[in-house]
């Protein structure tokens, strides 16, 4: 795409104030509102009942963000169910990602994905990637997310295969810190945790990013469920029984990690060219014993957080809390382990590419 020009389904500009009709915000697809939120191609927003009632308070406020006040540089992902772009604040040289996700989806998904954008957008916490503002217009979900340089966990192993216990250790610690956000602070599940999930940057910093909405999509679209990827990181709980809670993340975390360490995803496939059937994927989560890391390879310390992550019944799991005491995490503590280092000499941050 040539730069300073955004995707054609993006609406560069904000309708005229007349164009806001009370009519138009509670019936046509481009607004919809739950509870207090308010989500429309403006942003979301918390509205007061009140400001509902007046059509002229759909109108950004000075200081928000709006889709015309950015460049598009380049595309730097693409996942399941949309595009990740690198994009530049038009004032501040500021970059950003911007994520778009094109999908015809019921009002009910619509009102649970604005929930999610909601915790999104009012999380706080250093390992959490910032979520600055979310559109919706006419079937296309964009999110203006905080830049993370380095790009993925998923990315950096294509690079450098394995990661070493030490900064695996230190990456780990950061994980844990956002997911104890998410679950004592914010009270939600990720539900989606995975390398691509885990996002880095030249400072060293690791972040969670794409909780709710990712996982929603993936559970309502049917390209997502006949997708391994879907389930390759998912509890076997969270498979085979309706109910399931935070300790399904810790899981996920287990798997992570022992990916990282190994390079290789855990679950051995029958098939020659890794997992292609979601069927099989999911039984072998379901009914085979819970993968750990070979002791002759790794330090006692990492496989025993393995094992204290990855058990087939969650209660048996320890929570982030534990974790974050755990022998693993705390024997790296008062080593100078850099990441930023390790990070940048992995190769040159995807802006610059
Ligand atoms: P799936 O759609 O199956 O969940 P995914 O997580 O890879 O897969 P996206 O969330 O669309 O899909 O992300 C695609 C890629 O875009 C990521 O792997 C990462 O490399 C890049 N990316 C996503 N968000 C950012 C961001 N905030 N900053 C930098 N790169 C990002
Ligand atoms: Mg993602």
């Amino acid at each position: 795409m040539k730069k300073g020009s955004l995707a054609p389904n993006l609406k560069l500009s904000l309708p005229p104030p007349d164009e806001v009709s009370l009519s138009k915000f509670l019936t046509e697809s481009g607004t919809f509102k739950d509870g207090d939120l308010l989500v429309n191609r403006d942003g979301v927003r918390i509205v007061s009942q009140s400001e509902v009632e007046t059509p002229s308070l759909v109108q950004p406020s000075d200081n928000q963000l709006s889709l015309a006040d950015f460049d598009a540089v380049r595309v730097i992902g693409k996942g399941n169910g949309g595009i990740v772009r690198l994009v530049q604040h038009k004032w501040t040289g500021q970059f950003f990602a911007l994520k778009v996700i094109q999908m015809n989806i019921e009002e009910s998904v619509r009102r649970h994905i604005a929930q999610e954008l909601k915790i999104n957008q009012s999380s706080k916490c250093p390992n959490i990637v910032i979520c600055y503002q979310c559109f919706y217009d006419n079937g296309t979900i964009s999110i203006i997310l905080e830049y993370m340089d380095g790009g993925s966990l998923t990315d950096l192993l294509k690079k450098v295969n394995m990661i070493p216990e030490p900064y695996l250790a230190v990456i780990c610690k950061q994980v844990l810190k956002g997911l104890w956000y998410l679950h004592h602070e914010k009270h939600v599940i990720h539900r989606d945790l995975k390398p691509s999930n885990l996002l880095i940057n030249h400072r060293g910093e690791v972040k969670i990013t794409d909780f709710g909405v990712s996982a929603i999509l993936a559970s309502t679209s049917d390209a997502a469920l006949s997708f391994v990827g879907t389930y390759k990181y998912m509890a076997p709980e969270r498979i085979s029984a309706d109910r399931y809670g935070y300790r399904s993340d810790i899981w996920s975390l287990g798997i992570v990690l022992l990916e990282c360490a190994t390079g290789e995803f855990p679950y051995l496939s029958p098939q020659p060219d890794g997992w292609i059937n979601v069927y099989e994927l999911m039984e072998t989560i379901v009914n085979e014993p819970a993968p750990r890391a070979p002791s002759d390879l790794y330090s006692p310390e990492f496989c025993s957080f393995i094992s204290a992550c990855v058990q087939k019944d969650p209660n048996d799991r320890l929570s982030t809390n534990e974790l974050m005491a755990h022998p693993f995490i705390t024997k790296y503590d008062n080593l100078d382990i850099e990441l930023a280092m390790y990070f940048t000499s992995a190769g040159p941050s995807l802006a610059t590419l």
